[in-house]
């Protein structure tokens, strides 16, 4: 069963390319701006399209994202879908579910079935929810 390892230097809260950064819901852009004012961080968004009549944005995040502390997301309960889903990944073109390699337990442990990441299958069922595509 997927869980993060105690000292796994998560790179998933570090991004360079803009392929790689979250895709996050307009709600969501609010509770992360609400969070980032607490901690004095500014941060950026820019229009991703739409799903389904849904605005989607990237979330810029250039190198190490603002909420994570050692390796952990100061922000777990609140964060947004898209990180709530990792490593679980979806391509909304095609509808594929694929784990990401950019997560040192999906390199260390290969390929798995999804029913190994429960929290983050139900995750994305909620943004499947969110995106119209499922119901
Ligand atoms: S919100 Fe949390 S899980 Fe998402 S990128 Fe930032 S630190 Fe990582
Ligand atoms: S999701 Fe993967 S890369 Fe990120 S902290 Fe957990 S094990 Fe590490």
């Amino acid at each position: 069963m997927f869980t993060c390892p105690v000292l796994c230097p998560a790179e998933c809260c570090k991004f360079e390319g803009l392929e790689d950064m979250p895709v996050v819901l307009e709600d969501e852009i609010d509770v992360l701006t609400r969070e980032a004012r607490r901690i004095g961080a500014r941060l950026h968004f820019t229009p991703a399209g739409e799903y389904n009549g849904v605005r989607l944005y990237r979330w810029i995040i250039r190198g190490a994202c603002p909420f994570n502390r050692n390796g952990r997301c100061t922000i777990h309960e609140i964060k947004p879908l898209a990180c709530k889903i990792f490593p679980l990944a979806v391509n909304l073109k095609t509808g594929d579910v694929y784990l990401s390699e950019k997560c040192l337990w999906v390199r260390l442990n290969g390929p798995r079935p999804l029913d190994e990441f429960p929290a983050e299958k139900e995750a994305l069922k909620r943004l499947l929810v969110r995106l119209g595509a499922l119901r």
